[in-house]
């Protein structure tokens, strides 16, 4: 239960640290993203996170996201992972970054598991080792220690303990754990992108030491990345049978702003840039959506937006509406109810999206 400092309602869909309620951020978005700001500042400063990505007109440029840092001596970018140390970049590299791995067996839960070749086949024989799901194949699961947004609901959060950690791990450590029943890699975090150069190199040094067999290069993203990268990440995963998977996080731009930190044009952007291109390989799939559904935040009317949006890409773009749990700078906030999750399920149906599902069930109330 908290306050929305500009109307004063009192409501469980209002986040304390956020201070404000979605009407006021839909419409007085010039009174309500100060505070929003307030509270990113807050839950970067925490971690001793750059607060906002640095703009130093003389400091060194880094193209790798949206955020362009402009990065001056002796600071950090904003995703906290590279320092200007007098004019050179340091911190990661495409040879050496900062991350960890596991290997999952198939089938597992990934964004896509109910369309992707691990979890159902799909494109089998030449993507996938079964006709169903991949029993007794394995996922190596690639968590990268850090993110270009700042999401206050953040899933996986405790990645930020690990950012400024001096510590970093090389493209052939990873590889090497690529064996023999590893039949798809999936990067996330935090997020890739930031990484993308380190995960692009290990992903091609994998394929290269597994040729003649499946392997696939999967990623689950915010897609917020530098677009050349996005095309090479696209290249391996339309080749390998991978899939990408986009997590559109809001569809109004100052609801994006205040719940991510960062702007929603780029992912908009790289979305269509990947829709281009899924009548090249339709099964599997090659790009996936999803939307976590934030209670009192992201309601029907943003999934009708998002929906109406990937319906004009590609109507057979596979959608997942993912359940919320309460984590991080929102672990005040309600659990999603099955009526509204429903509400919303449908309404992404009639916007044009005709494969929609409702992932995380077990978290509706
Ligand atoms: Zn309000």
């Amino acid at each position: 239960m908290a306050q929305c400092k500009l109307c004063n309602i009192t409501s469980s869909y209002i986040s304390k640290e956020l201070g404000v309620c979605l009407k006021c951020i839909r419409e007085k978005p010039g009174d309500a993203l100060p505070l929003a700001t307030q509270a990113h500042r807050r839950s970067r400063f925490a971690f001793g996170l750059p607060e906002s990505p640095p703009e130093d007109p003389q400091g060194l440029p880094c193209n790798v996201c949206v955020n362009k840092c402009r990065i001056p001596e002796n600071g950090v970018g904003y995703c906290g992972l590279r320092k200007n140390e007098g004019g050179r970049l340091t911190g990661v590299s495409p040879e050496e970054g900062k991350l960890s791995w596991y290997h999952d067996p198939l089938p597992t839960n990934c964004v896509g598991d109910w369309v992707c070749p691990g979890g159902t086949g799909a494109g089998y024989p030449e993507y996938a080792y079964s006709s169903g799901p991949e029993v007794g194949y394995k996922n190596l699961a690639v968590f990268f220690h850090a993110c270009s947004f700042n999401c206050l609901y953040c899933q996986n959060w405790h990645f930020r303990r690990e950012t400024l950690r001096p510590y970093t791990t090389s493209v052939e450590k990873l590889v090497s754990d690529v064996d023999k029943k590893t039949s798809c890699i999936c990067y996330f975090g935090g997020d890739p992108t930031p990484q993308l150069p380190f995960a692009l190199k290990a992903s091609r040094l994998a394929l290269e030491q597994n040729k003649g067999r499946i392997l696939r290069i999967c990623w689950e993203t915010n897609g917020s990345m530098n677009e050349v990268l996005l095309d090479k990440m696209i290249e391996l995963s339309l080749s390998s049978g991978g899939c990408i998977k986009f997590d559109l996080k809001a569809w109004d731009e100052n609801l994006h702003v205040a719940l991510t930190g960062t702007t929603n044009k780029r992912t908009l952007k790289n979305f269509s840039r990947v829709g281009e291109k899924t009548k090249i390989r339709p099964i599997p799939p090659l790009l996936i959506a999803s939307t976590l559904l934030v209670p009192g935040y992201i309601d029907e009317k943003e999934i009708r937006g998002i929906a109406r949006f990937i319906a004009s890409i590609d109507p057979d773009i596979p959608y997942s509406l993912l359940a919320f749990y309460p984590h991080f700078y929102m672990s005040d906030m309600p659990l999603i109810t099955k009526a509204l999750a429903m509400g919303c399920l449908r309404a992404a149906q009639e916007e044009g999206v005709k494969n929609v599902r409702i992932g995380n069930v077990h978290l509706l109330v």
